[in-house]
């Protein structure tokens, strides 16, 4: 019989991080709307910049309401810290950062969210850091693109939008030997669908403003480092040398054993979210804490709905392909019986007959699915990524990273599916 008292999944996303305020006795977690917070003493303020003591200082750095999100973020990873930022897309940018610097190379899998291919094709290039793209599902395409100026391995557990599922394991395993950090995005599994660092995750990215946030009411980021990367080799240079943005610290050399292990979320808060600024409105966590409080009731929902939806359009006639990870016959439908026992997320790509245009016609006469930008909602959404989210790259770019051009994009919410699916039925009539 399972010990009852080692916290399991729900009861971390419910409880973790927070118990009652013992001078108010508020048993919700309470808002911390303040920008700063006064040292007890000059002493103790100078603890605290030294990092001989944690505290708060000013929200930038830390706030309290954050640091329960990001206590129940790192519990619920099984990771050893977590820094929360204003965006999905600010924890990748600060990640990446907080790693390599110019002259750096990064190596990605080319399925990405368009927002992190614009940021890994076109800005970090501005920025001196160059990124080779690999195919998530040739892991030894990751290994022929490492050379010894690759900093970080990155991948998305889910790809977006056509929703390959990453072999995590495979791709871990390319990074171990080549002693690089393998950092994943993985906002499509959710902690509940996917153990991500159990896998062999150096870092776990998330965008809260989806599955974990849950209702499209406000925008946020996290990174979790698993505490189980070593920093110390010379080739990660913002690690090893005197840091000029931290009193001169090596953070793979000059901290304790057990901060070590956390140098890559400890140089996250104090270099980049400190110094450029990205950091999470205290009122947007306790909207996602609301949120993670049910991500283990919803995820299944989610999931289950999708795969009726993706069950439905295999054998409609008028839709051309489909993918869904969980669905019989997907070409990802092997690894994701093997990595996604709970469910394969709450994605369903596919094309419509008649193309482009058709796809385009059938998005804008749904009635239950909301044509917008946004996946992971309660609500179902809908897409057609080629002429928005993804529109970035010129077609042909579109097409070789994977994207067709007649993809219609789902995400399907937890809402009656019966419904859901008679509003396709009578759209797809009429295509
Ligand atoms: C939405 C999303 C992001 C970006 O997150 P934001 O919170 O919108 O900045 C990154 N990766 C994936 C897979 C996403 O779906």
């Amino acid at each position: 019989m399972a010990d009852k008292r080692t916290p399991s999944f729900e009861t971390i996303a419910v409880q973790s991080g927070h118990s009652p305020d013992p001078t108010t006795l508020s048993r919700g977690v309470p808002i911390y709307r303040t920008s700063s917070f006064t040292f007890k003493s000059a002493a103790h303020a100078a603890r605290l910049f030294g990092l001989k003591e944690f505290g708060n200082i000013y929200t930038r750095l830390g706030n309290p309401t954050n640091e329960i999100l990001e206590i129940r973020v790192s519990q619920l990873e099984g990771g050893a810290a977590s820094v929360s930022v204003a965006s999905g897309t600010a924890a990748i940018f600060n990640t990446v950062i907080t790693i390599a610097k110019a002259g750096d190379e990064i190596v990605s899998a080319s399925n990405l969210y368009g927002g992190t291919y614009t940021m890994f094709d076109a800005i970090l290039p501005d920025l001196g850091i160059t990124t080779r793209f690999a195919n998530v599902l040739d892991p030894a395409s990751f290994e022929a693109a490492i050379n010894d100026k690759t900093r970080l391995i990155f991948i998305e557990s889910i790809g977006n939008p056509v929703l390959d599922l990453a072999d995590i394991g495979a791709i871990s395993a390319v990074a171990r030997k080549h002693h690089l950090p393998l950092v994943v995005d993985a906002t499509f599994t959710t902690p509940y669908l996917l153990k991500t660092i159990e896998l062999g995750a150096n870092i776990v990215v998330n965008s809260l403003t989806k599955w974990l946030g849950g209702h499209g009411t406000a925008i946020g980021g996290i990174a979790t480092d698993a505490g189980n990367f070593d920093w110390s080799d010379p080739k990660f240079v913002l690690f090893n040398r005197p840091d000029p943005n931290y009193h001169g610290l090596r953070w793979a050399i000059d901290l304790s054993p057990e901060l070590r292990k956390i140098a890559f979320a400890l140089r996250f808060r104090t270099v980049p979210l400190r110094n450029l600024g990205a950091c999470l409105t205290p009122d947007n966590t306790w909207i996602f804490l609301q949120g993670i409080e049910s991500l283990h009731v919803r995820m299944p929902r989610h999931a289950e709905n999708a795969l009726a939806v993706a069950k439905f359009l295999k054998n409609h006639s008028k839709v051309s392909w489909i993918r869904y990870p969980g669905l019989e016959g997907d070409p990802s439908y092997g690894l994701a019986k093997k990595l996604l026992p709970k469910g394969a997320g709450g994605m369903v790509v596919f094309g419509v007959k008649g193309g482009r245009a058709a796809g385009e016609k059938f998005i804008e006469s749904l009635k239950l699915f909301s044509h917008l930008a946004n996946v992971g909602d309660a609500k179902s959404l809908a897409l057609h990524p080629a002429s928005t989210s993804h529109s970035q790259p010129p077609e042909e770019q579109q097409v070789a990273s994977g994207l067709p051009p007649d993809l219609v994009r789902l995400s399907i919410g937890i809402d009656n599916i019966e419904y859901s699916i008679s509003d396709l039925e009578l759209v797809l009539a009429a295509v």
